[in-house]
């Protein structure tokens, strides 16, 4: 299998190991797969029978043609074992006659895990396929839970060091913690005085700088990204929608051919876009609810065509889903309209903040994708009449994907796969509070008085964080991260 970029027609065509290795593609665009493996009912009926860690391994197979099934049934083995993840990587709850795919049982309690176990020792496999003789820098902008997930995942990784930047005030003291206590002596962990976007804009001004990166070849180094532009991230998102679509079979809840509607709480678009592809090819998956808090610009651009990052900020409650720049909605872009015009979208929106995307192609877009954004109060009260009615304890953003869901339910006979995307525990103080609790000033007093509240359990990693030791506490103006590595 090939890979291409989004933004240049006939660019160089390289394979899956390269790609994961480069993240970025030398003109600015993302790396996509030239064409997209057919998932048949046959096939899916023989996937519904095995291990998440045995479909992961077959369908990263489809894509990562140059890496052996040897090395993708021990990278998924070790990636989503019973130590990692638990009895079942990615189990279902039944709410109502809504399904809730859970996405946070590894090793940060979000669903960034589900990529990021895998993804370093695909890394890692790619610096011996390509004869790569430096050792491999990753530099990650996280709004939170990334950056978590990167550190667990590329912890004490053989040739990998880490660096993570982090926006001071947009991350949750949990998450803050989570960081700072990282073990490892390949990590760094700091924060930025700015918004996501600036951490994001920063790592990608240091990838595409000449400069920096003659520096670092110096020191035996090439920069690498973690984030969800890497098509190494991506690729094992794709598994979850398949495993998910093979287990409502295997459990009698759907028959083989009946369109699955899924809504995803989205941020980078990452996570949706992998459902996207899934459906692409050939999963029958129905519509994908692009679901957004308050920050809605995506809902914006689904239903109008325009893109337009000239908008004020909001800080909410589900801070993993505040941003302004979708990176991987780039890749949709790509799908629907192409290579050149992507990149005329892409230059819009660098140099003017905006784009406007071509009827025919939002028709075209319209056909999968629905948009629906929900404000901080309808947040806090989906968390409320969900726990009330059904016992079930969800976090705020998998609380936004559930009130999207049910909006759009009223226009479609189809199920509903709910995309959740983090323990409640991850986010305790706002879940608290979103069930008209007290919310005491500690963090962690506040997992505790949500245990008591609720009786659902706490994830042990973030039971056992209160005692973790911080190790990193530095804060710096986004200007200084060239210079800080
Ligand atoms: C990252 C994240 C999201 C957004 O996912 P994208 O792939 O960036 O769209 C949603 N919820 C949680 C908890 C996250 O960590």
């Amino acid at each position: 299998m090939n890979y291409i970029s989004t933004r240049t027609k006939a660019s160089e065509k390289q394979q899956s190991a390269f790609v994961i290795k480069n993240g970025l593609a030398p003109d600015g665009g993302l790396y996509v797969p030239e064409s997209l493996p057919t998932l048949t009912e046959d096939l899916v009926c023989v996937l519904a029978k095995m291990s998440y860690s045995e479909r992961a391994a077959y369908i990263l197979s489809l894509f990562l043609d140059d890496y052996s099934d040897e090395e993708l049934k021990a990278a998924a083995e070790a990636a989503y074992s019973q130590e990692k993840f638990g009895k079942v990587a990615a189990p279902i709850a039944k709410v109502g006659d809504n399904y809730f795919l859970e996405l946070w049982h590894g090793p940060t309690s979000a669903f960034k895990d589900m990529a990021l176990q895998i993804m370093p020792r695909l890394l890692s496999l790619s610096l011996g396929k390509t004869g790569e003789e430096k050792d491999a820098y990753i530099l990650v902008a996280t709004s939170g839970d990334t950056g978590k997930a990167a550190l667990e995942g590329y912890c004490d990784i053989d040739r990998v060091k880490i660096k993570v930047f982090y926006p001071v005030d947009g991350v949750s003291n949990i998450q803050k913690k989570q960081m700072a206590s990282q073990k490892g002596n390949n990590v760094d962990v700091v924060s930025i005085k700015g918004n996501f976007d600036d951490a994001q804009s920063g790592v990608k001004a240091i990838f595409s700088n000449p400069a920096a990166r003659e520096q670092l070849a110096k020191q035996g180094l090439f920069f690498s990204s973690a984030n969800s532009i890497n098509w190494g991230r991506l690729a094992p998102q794709i598994v979850y929608y398949v495993s998910a679509y093979c287990d409502l079979l295997a459990e009698g809840e759907l028959k083989y051919g009946d369109l699955l509607d899924v809504t995803v709480p989205t941020g980078n678009f990452g996570n949706i876009l992998a459902a996207y592809i899934a459906k692409k090819m050939g999963l029958p998956l129905g519509k994908l609810v692009c679901a957004s808090n308050c920050n809605n610009i995506l809902t914006d651009f689904i239903n109008t065509g325009v893109y337009d990052k000239r908008r004020e900020f909001f800080t909410t409650v589900s801070p993993s889903m505040d941003i302004l720049i979708s990176s991987n909605l780039e890749r949709l872009l790509w799908f629907t309209a192409g290579a050149e015009k992507t990149k005329e979208y892409m230059e819009s929106l660098a140099k003017d903040g905006i784009y406007t995307v071509d009827a025919e192609v939002m028709e075209i877009i319209r056909k999968d994708f629905a948009g629906i954004s929900c404000s901080e109060e309808e947040t806090k009260a989906t968390i409320k009449n969900i726990f009330k009615e059904f016992g079930y304890l969800c976090d705020t953003h998998t609380a936004v994907a559930a009130k999207a869901a049910l909006e759009y339910k009223k226009e479609s006979g189809n199920k509903m796969l709910v995309v959740s995307t983090a323990s409640p525990y991850k986010f305790a103080p706002a879940v608290l509070s979103a069930l008209g609790e007290d919310v005491p000033a500690d963090d962690f007093d506040a997992l505790d008085k949500l245990n008591e509240v609720t009786k659902v359990a706490i994830p042990q990693n973030l039971a056992s964080l209160r005692q973790a030791t911080v190790r990193f506490t530095k804060t710096i103006d986004p200007k200084e991260m060239l210079q800080s590595l």
